[in-house]
């Protein structure tokens, strides 16, 4: 019997251990590697908390490395991604963004998620002109001049305090008065000079003509407006999962994310997975979305074992 094709889709931390896994047992897996090739770690920098880097590891280098030790035991990889699916029935069809429709007879994903943006019609204008959700990308351009953070969580935490290596000052917008970033991330900011915080507070819209040159607040307690200069807004306010090709088949939340059996990567439909940030909305570790892609890779490779036997 011919080796059955394994189709993983991402590679971020969950993709790259299931592929790795999958090519262990001899599958051969094939890696569309999305449009953010590595995932949400190429974007970041210092990864202190993934086990076994006691001076932690850039996020692109460790990316770099599972990408390598996959490639080792035979992974392929196509910078491309799904853009439809038909997994209606087997072998799954793959349309992807390259114009091609591949077919698998597991598929394993692990598409992750991407920032979420407020919606705001100013905010897309100026999208790329002083707007941002990446303070490790873009960072670097707003040197000496004030920037403002939109959110509570780590992710916030981590962009504000990397942001004061460049800017004058970095002023967190949350719309509540506490945080909801673990204590050490924000006790890092706390005491951090060059972070303010203004509580309770939304931007309302981004001003500015070809670049960002302020944000409107609305407090939300008193539902004063106010103008805050700054020539940057990054926005860590979260992420959305990417499931939209897959919602009319799979079984999801109503936010997107997928959904699987408990203790499990299977989804509703046997012989797809689904691993990582895609299906996870509480931890949302590296470390976690890499131990539920080892699953996913076992899981389909008894599934698929299964098969054989009953064929
Ligand atoms: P998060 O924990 O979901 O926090 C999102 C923040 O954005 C919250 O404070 C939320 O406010 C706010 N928010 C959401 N929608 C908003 C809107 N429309 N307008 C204004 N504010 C809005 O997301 P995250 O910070 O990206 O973290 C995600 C996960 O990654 C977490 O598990 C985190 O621990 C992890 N992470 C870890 C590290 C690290 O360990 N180095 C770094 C980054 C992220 P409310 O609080 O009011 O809901």
């Amino acid at each position: 019997m011919s080796t059955p094709r394994v189709v993983v889709l991402g590679s971020g931390p969950a993709g790259l251990t299931a592929a790795l896994y999958l090519s262990r047992a001899n599958l051969t897996p094939h890696v569309l590697e999305g449009l953010q090739p590595g995932g949400q770690l190429t974007i970041t920098t210092d990864v202190d908390n993934f086990p076994g880097f006691p001076e932690g590891i850039m996020g692109p280098e460790l990316m770099e490395r599972m990408k390598a030790q996959c490639a080792r035991f035979g992974t392929t990889f196509s910078y491309d991604e799904v853009v439809s699916a038909d997994l209606s029935q087997r072998p799954f069809k793959l349309h992807t963004s390259n114009d091609e429709t591949i077919e698998a007879d597991a598929v394993v994903i692990a598409t992750g998620a991407s920032a979420r943006w407020l919606g705001l019609p100013s905010e897309k204008r100026l999208m790329g002109h002083g707007v941002s959700a990446c303070a490790t990308c873009d960072g670097f351009f707003f040197q000496n001049v004030p920037v403002v953070v939109v959110g509570g969580g780590d992710s916030a935490m981590e962009e504000a305090t990397f942001l004061t290596k460049f800017a004058s000052k970095v002023i967190i917008v949350h719309r509540r008065e506490e945080l909801r970033a673990s204590k050490i991330m924000q006790d890092r900011a706390f005491k951090n000079d060059k972070i303010e915080f203004v509580w309770n507070s939304e931007v309302i819209e981004v001003k500015g003509d070809k670049k960002v040159e302020a944000v409107r607040l609305k407090n939300l307690v008193t539902g004063e407006e106010s103008d805050l200069a700054a020539e940057g807004l990054f926005l860590a306010i979260g992420h959305v999962p990417n499931t939209q090709p897959f919602l009319d088949f799979l079984d999801h939340e109503p936010n997107g994310y997928l959904k699987t059996a408990a203790d499990s990567t299977r989804t509703n439909i046997e012989g797809v997975f689904a691993c990582g940030d895609v299906q996870d909305h509480v931890y949302r570790q590296a470390i976690t979305a890499a131990g539920s892609g080892c699953m996913a890779a076992l899981e389909a490779e008894r599934w698929l074992e299964s098969q054989e036997e009953g064929a």
